[in-house]
Parts: C-alpha cells; structure tokens; sequence
C-alpha cells in the first residue's frame, strides 16, 4: 500500500471508508505515479479515479462523476458535496455559511475549541490521527459524535486483527489518554 506517498490524513479517511462510515473519497496526490495504480489494483470493491491528481473513490461511477463535476464547478456546492463524502448536514451548512476561503480560520478556532484526546478532536488529523474527517459545526455536533464514536468503536474491535493495522493503535492510543472515551461512559452519553 503506498501509504508512504499520500498525505497521513489519508489514513483516517480510508479507514472510515473501509468502516463504512465514509461513503465517498476525495484524496488530494502529491504522487498520483506511485499511488494510482497500487490503489487502484487494492481496492477492488470501488471506483478509483484521477482527475487532476485529486483522486476520488466511489462505489459506482456515476457518483465519481458528481463528484468530479462538484469539486471542478465554480459555483458552491458545500451541502451536496459534503453529504457526497457523508459529512453531516449540519456541518456542511456551517462550512457553506463560514465560506470556503475561510475554512482554516475555522478550522484553527475549533481547534483551540475542543479538548484535547476527545472524539472530535482533529487537532492531529493531518497527522493521520482522528476520528473524523470533516471540522464539525460545534464541539457537540450530535451527528459527528455519533460517526466518532462509531469509527471509535469499530477501531476497538477489529484490535488484533490486520484490519486497519497500519494505523489503528496509534489512533487507539491518542484517544483512550480521554478517560471518557471508555466504552461504558460514552454509551451513558448517548443513551441520554
Ligand atoms: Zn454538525
């Protein structure tokens, strides 16, 4: 797997589509030569495309297509997009509302925002340690919670297994420094 050649944020981003959470992909290479065709012989399940070395996986290709056509229009398509690459609505209406050039001013105030080892702490994403895959639209989004603990549990599950084994303790490791990322104390949170 050319994990080597793509950014580490990939890791998390594969990892929920992999665990089903993710439905669509949206990867931006930095060396589509070495990545393009191992992942495309790799994942045999979904669509794998390059336009414009911005690699998009589906798992048919009418959705490559709207994809494609999305992310190359020049019009905004915040509330499609996201939910094409299962965003929460919530959180694509916050990014439509905040608008694209000042998605990283938003990015860094949630950052300074959500505490740190908590599900929806993406302060280490581009590092390839996260939960999701997207910047929420508060530090208690309900629906990006619920993908976070989803993803948290599925991770939990497959340890000793080589599913996710490229990244999974790492990611494991981070979050379990939250006490109350414990299995019993987050099901008392969403059983409220
Ligand atoms: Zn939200």
């Amino acid at each position: 797997m050319p994990w080597a050649y793509l950014p580490h944020s990939a890791k998390v981003d594969f990892a929920l589509l992999i665990a089903g959470i993710k439905p669509n992909l949206r990867v931006i290479l930095d060396h589509p030569a070495e990545v393009y065709s191992p992942l495309k012989n790799l994942l045999k399940s979904h669509i794998v495309h390059n336009h414009n070395d911005v690699l998009y996986i589906a798992d048919n290709l009418e959705v490559v297509r709207k994809l494609v056509k999305i992310d190359n229009d020049h019009m905004p398509h915040e509330i499609e997009f996201g939910c094409l690459l299962g965003y929460p609505k919530c959180c694509s209406e916050k990014i439509k509302v905040i608008g694209e050039s000042d998605i990283d001013t938003y990015n860094d105030d949630f950052n300074q925002k959500v505490e740190r080892f908590s599900l929806l702490d993406i302060s280490l994403y581009n590092h390839g340690i996260g939960l999701i895959s997207h910047v929420p639209c508060s530090i208690d989004c309900e629906p990006s919670l619920r993908q976070a603990h989803q993803f948290y549990q599925s991770l939990r599950i497959t340890v000793g297994s080589k599913k996710f084994c490229v990244w999974r303790n790492e990611i494991i490791n981070y979050f379990s420094q939250n006490e109350y990322n414990h299995p019993y104390k987050i099901e008392k949170v969403f059983r409220r």
